[in-house]
């Protein structure tokens, strides 16, 4: 296990803490949901507590190791300072005598922004003179950005081979909430999985099948199963090359397919849509929903369950007339008496577009990084902090 703030001694030390602010951004460069931002600010208050000097570090979209000038974290810095009650200085740049000069001056409790980490080259190549760069600067390392700890990045682990590292609050946090579940659920454990592609989620149902009692399926991926099963999908979206490997995780007998989908003449918003039994999907027809016998089914398992994951949208909730499946679940699952995990960038926009984010035990922030780690991978971020020995 790695360390975490409550292990070390970092007080007044000068402190470089990899966050995730990968936010959208306005046109002017106003940071416009601002939720990622605020999920480190317990790591920041507690380090400025211990008269720490708080450098913090992150990427900001894909600019691919160039700068760009859209891509810059001011408006981030701005949205931090708002939050923070303090006013966050915002660096124009991560590495380099500047910012070297810049942080020597900082005093106790002083919170700066280096610039987007991306625009080096050598943050996405792990590259070991950028991480001795970066952690040049400071005395101690902490990871609060749980959502990037899936990459081997400069930031994320090679950073930590040269400093005393530890975990930051936010990532102890999901470690531990997605953790514990893996380990010891209660039960029953219902898992429900939407979204697009099957041979993504591949390894993700592998694993949940030795935890969960139950996984419901929905999205396009339901239609790989059900083709599994040797049903008709008319011109559903099926991933061909995942049919047989669909056809021996059915055999697990855990995996709950719809029995009823909505499914449309075409893929489009104003499609004409009816509802058809999973056995008799009509060809040439979309599937593109699941159906209200479906939801029942599906709610009557997750009215059972006492704790429930949920990952992937499912329908192509993006058209209003198909979203309806996954906003009657998000609103069930809301309600439910059950520890909720809910992860992923779709399920999230989901939730929020109804205004239920808040309303599950637990919404993780990583997108990939949660799906890594609930299909039992060692993340190579939480790794190298294990690996830091010198704390
Ligand atoms: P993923 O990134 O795998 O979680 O997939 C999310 C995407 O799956 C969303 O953009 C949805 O529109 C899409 N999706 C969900 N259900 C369907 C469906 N029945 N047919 C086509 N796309 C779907």
């Amino acid at each position: 296990m790695f360390k975490t703030l409550k292990d070390v001694d970092v007080e007044g030390k000068r402190v470089i803490v990899r966050v995730d602010f990968n936010v959208p951004l306005d046109e002017k460069g106003d940071v416009t949901e601002s939720d990622k931002i605020a999920a480190s600010v317990p790591t920041i208050r507690y380090l400025t507590g211990k008269d720490c000097k708080v450098i913090l570090t992150s990427h900001l979209g894909r600019p691919g190791g160039r700068v760009v000038e859209s891509l810059r974290m001011d408006g981030v810095a701005k949205s931090l300072s708002k939050l923070l009650g303090l006013r966050v200085r915002k660096l124009d740049d991560c590495t380099g005598n500047d910012v070297e000069a810049e942080v020597k001056k900082m005093k106790s409790s002083e919170v700066v922004l280096l610039e987007n980490l991306r625009f080096y080259e050598g943050e996405e190549k792990n590259d070991r003179n950028f991480a001795k760069a970066l952690a040049s600067l400071a005395e101690f390392y902490v990871n609060d950005a749980f959502a990037a700890s899936h990459r081997a990045h400069a930031s994320v682990v090679g950073i930590a081979e040269f400093l005393p590292s530890c975990a930051g609050l936010l990532l102890e946090k999901e470690v531990k909430e997605l953790g514990g579940l893996l380990e010891k659920p209660r039960r029953p454990f219902v898992a429900v999985l939407g979204g697009a592609k099957v041979s993504d989620k591949i390894r993700l149902i592998e694993n949940l099948l030795k935890k969960a009692d139950k996984i419901l399926v929905g999205g396009a991926m339901a239609f790989t199963f059900l083709k599994a099963r040797g049903l008709s999908t008319g011109n559903s979206k099926v991933e061909n090359g995942s049919v047989k490997e669909a056809a021996r995780l059915l055999e697990s007998g855990k995996i709950v397919l719809p029995v009823d989908v909505v499914v449309a003449d075409r893929f489009d918003a104003s499609a004409d849509s009816k509802i058809a039994g999973s056995e008799s999907i009509p060809s040439g027809w979309f599937g593109l929903d699941i159906g209200p016998e479906s939801m029942k089914m599906f709610e009557r398992e997750l009215g059972k369950a006492k704790t429930v994951v949920w990952n992937g949208p499912l329908g192509v909730f993006e058209f209003d007339k198909f979203a309806e499946g996954t906003l009657q679940l998000a609103r069930f699952i809301s309600k439910s008496g059950a520890t909720t995990i809910i992860g992923g960038g779709d399920t999230i926009a989901a939730v929020k577009k109804l205004g239920l984010y808040g309303k599950f035990s637990y919404a993780s922030t990583g997108g990939g990084a949660t799906l890594e780690f609930l299909e039992g991978k060692k993340l190579p971020a939480i790794e190298a902090l294990e690996k830091s020995k010198l704390v």
